[in-house]
């Protein structure tokens, strides 16, 4: 983890063609929110709150899932191109991961420079820029557009971490390309990245999670028993996840590997 984020998919770049896009079917989540961050092309989010929003680069989705949400994501039906983003999920803390879910869309983010960036305040702050999202826990995630070398302020009691999604980066003589994440630790007032080609990052960072967590598949937990119960509800779908209105399938669950583990029954 860093801070609270214990997820990161870089999706893409992809084609998006009449017959397929991103096409990510009804699934469940606990315990997370979900931080959806577009580069390039559009995506369709629905959720079992009923929200229906189509996401565009520049804008943020984030649901919160509280004790339990279902959401698809899926192609608009309109777009053609390539599609790139990322998503990041944020563990939620005890005080609110058992309560009721929620979705935001931000049309509009702040934005600011730095000399050889420009930066987007996803979640929480940096430096003066405030993203309006909410985030349960003190962590900040800012993409970081990169036309130079840049000096990027942090603060030292904070973990950080830095996934490259375009381009490549230097950082403490180390190169960091695509699909891999530099982690940074703690004890840093700020960051030297070394840019020589055009590159888009995106910082993470906050204070250390106190809570160990227990992830598997979509669900964050705090203990095995917990994850089995949400397993459970999803592949009987009893009424815990609600429902999507998608016409993408369901994805199903497979049993936890503990479960497997203890043999036929
Ligand atoms: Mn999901």
């Amino acid at each position: 983890m860093v801070g609270a984020w214990c997820f990161a998919d870089h999706m893409g770049p992809a084609d998006v063609t009449e017959n397929s896009g991103l096409d990510v079917g009804p699934h469940p989540h606990i315990g997370l929110q979900t931080v959806t961050w577009l580069i390039d092309g559009q995506v369709l989010h629905r959720d079992s709150l009923g929200s229906e929003q189509v996401i565009k680069p520049g804008q943020l989705n984030l649901m919160t899932s509280g004790g339990a949400v279902s959401h698809a994501e899926e192609a608009t039906g309109q777009y053609r191109g390539t599609l790139e983003g990322i998503q990041l999920w944020v563990a939620l803390p005890e005080g609110t991961r058992h309560g009721t879910a929620a979705f935001e869309h931000h049309a509009e983010l702040p934005q600011g420079e730095l000399e050889g960036a420009v930066v987007t305040a996803l979640v929480g702050d940096f430096g003066n820029l405030v993203s309006p999202a909410r985030h349960d826990t003190p962590l900040v995630g800012a993409d970081l557009n990169l036309h130079g070398s840049a000096t990027v302020p942090l603060r030292p009691e904070w973990e950080y971490a830095v996934v490259v999604m375009e381009g490549a980066l230097g950082l403490d003589g180390q190169s960091l390309a695509p699909g891999k994440l530099g982690y940074l630790g703690q004890g840093r007032d700020e960051l030297r990245l070394d840019v020589r080609e055009p590159s888009r990052a995106v910082l993470l960072g906050g204070k250390p999670f106190e809570e160990p967590i227990v992830m598997w598949w979509n669900f964050v937990a705090r203990d095995r028993a917990e994850i089995d119960a949400a397993y459970a509800s999803w592949a009987t779908q009893d009424d815990r996840f609600g429902k999507v209105r998608s016409t993408l399938p369901l994805i199903p669950a497979k049993a936890p590997y503990w479960q497997e583990s203890q043999g036929p029954r």
